[in-house]
């Protein structure tokens, strides 16, 4: 094996538990562990377990409680990819014990979605059914927290909305990862990355052979079928850097899966091949702007923002980019809540048995929202969205939208 093969293979998250200092750093930056005293948090989780010999037969309780936040991926100053290790140690759990229909239905949202959309009205009658189903308390009943509301189907997809949108040709390309969050919820949210990449001079393919990029399925278990997702989203990644076209998402979640978490889970080079024509839309503006290249006539937006970070974005290494860009509309101020996980991260605080510590770790941050009374909460995650409402009855809209609103 060669010195760089070697050097690949220890970057890999199996063998960077073996680079743990027993340090501690990841325990006090765990949001989960400060919430919950049954969780014995990350060192003993990740590397710890790791090193073990378990049997087929033994459990490790606290394998359960890991929200995937990765948090204790930035603390650690050894770079063990701790999360990960959680993700593939939970995985080999579930190669020997049976999932919950509640994990089902959470790990695969994309399907259900498919299934819905391809019936008439079926997602006008599924949203009436979560309605139907939250006040009788069958989600409750499902073990999912039936205090939430389950994200509601938009009318359309943003497939089919992609499809009526007339966009300027251009020889300069991007190609539009809309995950399924924007894809059968949020459609507004692509139709406006779409005018903000047209305002640049940009046009957006749309590649519908991409599917779910796998985090929900990671989260909850189901690694091989996430595997298969890899391998499709990475083929059809490589297909476009062959052409010289980047792959941009809009979703922090979705983008530190396509170009940082396949390739720490699975170690395939095509990944992290892959990974490197990932970005994230402000990142991607960011980068025009640094090359004189981004427009900036905008209108004035005489607002002050408050800015939750999603902890996915902060884990990808690329700063704040939408406050670089925000920082070129006219009268509009940005400030960073800055106060840690929203407690949501994906469907982990759709669980029940979650729910509480859910909310716990997202009390700070409700009360930096309610105590700054900004004019409005912006947010790249739809889930961390989701918890902001939940936990403060504001409505954070991403920021790809005020952009987009703002463009002359
Ligand atoms: S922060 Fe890193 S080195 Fe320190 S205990 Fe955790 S995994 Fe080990
Ligand atoms: S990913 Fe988040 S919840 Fe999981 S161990 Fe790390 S810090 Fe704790």
């Amino acid at each position: 094996m060669s010195d760089k093969q070697m050097i690949e293979e220890e970057e890999r998250a199996i063998y960077t538990g073996d680079h743990c200092l027993s340090c501690t750093s990841c325990m006090s930056n765990c949001p989960v562990m400060a919430a919950a005293k049954e969780y014995r948090g990350p060192k003993l989780v990740a590397p710890a377990h790791g090193r073990m010999h378990f049997s087929e037969d033994d459990t490790e309780l606290s394998l359960d409680f890991c929200s995937n936040c990765k948090s204790c991926d930035r603390a650690c100053p050894s770079g063990v990819a701790v999360s990960t290790l959680n993700m593939l140690q939970r995985a080999e759990y579930y190669r020997h014990h049976p999932h919950s229909q509640r994990d089902d239905m959470l790990a695969h949202g994309e399907r259900m979605a498919k299934r819905l959309n391809a019936i008439p009205l079926g997602t006008t009658f599924a949203n009436f059914g979560m309605s139907i189903g939250k006040s009788l308390g069958i989600f409750d009943s499902m073990g999912i927290a039936g205090k939430r509301d389950m994200p509601k189907y938009a009318s359309s997809t943003f497939a089919q909305e992609f499809k009526k949108i007339q966009q300027p040709k251009s020889d300069k390309k991007v190609v539009f990862y809309p995950g399924c969050s924007i894809n059968y919820n949020e459609p507004h949210i692509g139709v406006a990355f779409v005018k903000v990449m047209n305002k640049n001079g940009y046009e957006v393919l749309l590649d519908e052979q991409f599917n779910c990029c796998g985090s929900p399925l990671v989260v909850t278990g189901y690694l091989d079928e996430a595997h298969e997702h890899a391998e499709n989203n990475v083929s059809r990644i490589l297909y476009w850097k062959q052409q010289g076209i980047p792959v941009v998402a809009c979703c922090t979640s979705c983008s530190l899966m396509l170009r940082q978490e396949y390739e720490e889970l699975f170690g395939e080079q095509a990944m992290k091949d892959a990974g490197e024509n990932v970005y994230d839309a402000f990142e991607f503006l960011e980068m025009l702007d640094a090359e004189g290249k981004f427009n900036t006539n905008i209108n004035a937006v005489n607002q002050r923002f408050l800015y939750h970070v999603p902890c996915h974005l902060k884990t990808q290494g690329i700063g704040t980019p939408a406050v670089s860009i925000f920082r070129r509309i006219p009268g509009a101020k940005v400030e960073l809540a800055d106060v840690g996980c929203c407690g949501m991260s994906g469907n982990y605080g759709f669980k029940k048995d979650k729910y509480d510590i859910s909310m716990k770790i997202g009390e700070k941050l409700f009360s930096r929202i309610k105590a700054a009374a900004a004019d409005g909460v912006i947010c790249d995650c739809p889930t961390c969205r989701m918890q902001i409402r939940h936990g403060t009855q504001t409505d954070p809209v991403h920021p790809i939208e005020v952009l987009a609103k703002a463009y002359k």
